[in-house]
């Protein structure tokens, strides 16, 4: 098929729901990805936050071919081997408790609204607090969730019971508590919202707040998780202990899955007929994210990413020495936002026309998030690519 031909089964048939770049991708590698006509790119934002271990991951792969010659999907009324397997490791490399099983970020979001509300329930509780500036899904909740007016504008009325408030500001957190509120849902960097990083002491202050006032402290991991940040899950950099996370994106190699983790007693609220999902935690995506922690511990990618998240920031620095029009470098790990004078979008083409691959979020930000196994020469060629770029972009003037 050609480009041409490609573009127009979509014009016809798929809901025009996502902006759409005219680029034409049929394999990928690492951090590379091919083009129809064969042309390389150097993907540093692979599969939106998706594809942490690069594209095709060999032990992903492996592990997936095995699994679908043996049992691809199971209903969740019967047990298989896979899912409990899963749900144990990830309860101990995280907050413990038990494990929710989905397809997305917003049902692991979803998942954990439904069980805030049962814990609140024989109280009356049933308010939950997010940050301006928030992502959490495209569900209608969680679109309410993420508290962005432009997202959730066109489908007035929305749900009940959510308010946002600013990031990073304690008081205004602690204003908005009243009878209702059961819980506070956080992201520890705002990912869409511009690779904001939370303050170590508001973080703690939360945490605080949460224990004092019998409020869930609902961390969504979905973009920070899986070794994103250096640690496997952002929270363990901060020294704080979550009541519930919500997992998804890179969690099975490329594999749609979601996960909400919740302390037991609080999991266990989640009787019978209470919530379910069809596909989640099937025997195939359970192999996938298997196979996703198993490479993460053996080619020691948590460290990887501290080095070459470092390496990175490193770079980027050097490159606002260079440029007045960056304002500010920010991030962790793997996960890095470069913040400009003005909107980014003409920056991102021009790189993309380079062959390098990135996002530009929240209008002016730059968001870089390669894989976890990239390379330092791979981190120079990017670099190489968005310095002959800027030269252009920053020359114009705002
Ligand atoms: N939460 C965060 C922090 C996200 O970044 C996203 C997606 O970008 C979501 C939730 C929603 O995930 P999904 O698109 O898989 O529903």
């Amino acid at each position: 098929m050609n480009e041409q031909e490609i573009m127009d089964l979509y014009k016809q048939y798929i809901v025009p729901s996502y902006g759409k770049d005219d680029l034409f991708f049929v394999r990928g590698k690492g951090s590379r990805l091919y083009d129809v006509a064969g042309k390389e790119y150097l993907d540093f934002f692979p599969g939106w936050a998706v594809s942490g271990l690069g594209h095709c991951p060999t032990e992903v792969v492996r592990a997936v071919q095995q699994q679908v010659k043996t049992l691809i999907h199971l209903s969740n009324n019967f047990y298989h081997p896979w899912q409990g397997r899963l749900a144990k490791r990830l309860s101990e490399a995280s907050i413990g408790g038990k494990v929710f099983f989905c397809n997305s970020g917003a049902e692991a979001n979803e998942a954990a609204i439904k069980l805030c509300r049962l814990y609140g329930r024989t109280q009356g509780r049933y308010r939950i607090l997010s940050m301006e500036n928030a992502f959490h899904g495209r569900t209608l909740a969680t679109l309410t969730l993420t508290g962005q007016k432009k997202y959730s504008d066109p489908f007035q009325p929305l749900p009940e019971g959510f308010s946002s408030v600013r990031f990073n500001d304690y008081d205004a957190l602690v204003k908005a508590i009243d009878k209702e509120t059961v819980a506070i849902v956080l992201e520890l960097i705002q990912g869409e919202g511009g690779v904001n990083v939370a303050d170590q002491r508001y973080v703690e202050q939360v945490a605080a707040l949460c224990r004092e006032r019998d409020l869930l402290f609902v961390v969504d991991e979905v973009q920070t998780g899986f070794g994103r940040t250096g640690s496997l899950f952002a929270f363990q950099n901060f020294g704080i202990m979550p009541d519930i996370i919500t997992l998804a994106k890179s969690m099975a190699g490329g594999l749609p899955v979601g996960a909400m983790i919740a302390r037991s007693e609080i999991a266990d609220l989640m009787v019978p007929g209470t919530h379910a999902s069809t596909f989640g935690g099937s025997p195939l995506v359970c192999a996938g994210c298997l196979a996703v922690l198993d490479t993460i511990e053996k080619k020691n990618l948590l460290s990887r990413a501290v080095t070459m998240g470092a390496y990175l920031h490193k770079k980027l620095e050097l490159l606002k020495t260079k440029f007045s029009c960056i304002k500010e470098i920010r991030g962790m790990g793997l996960m890095r936002g470069v913040e400009f004078d003005r909107p980014c979008r003409d920056l991102l083409l021009s790189c993309r026309t380079r062959g390098l691959l990135v996002n530009c979020t929240h209008d002016t930000v730059l968001r870089i998030m390669p894989a976890l196994t990239v390379t330092r020469s791979e981190i120079i060629q990017a670099m190489d690519i968005l310095e002959l770029s800027l030269e252009e972009f920053c020359a114009i003037g705002p």
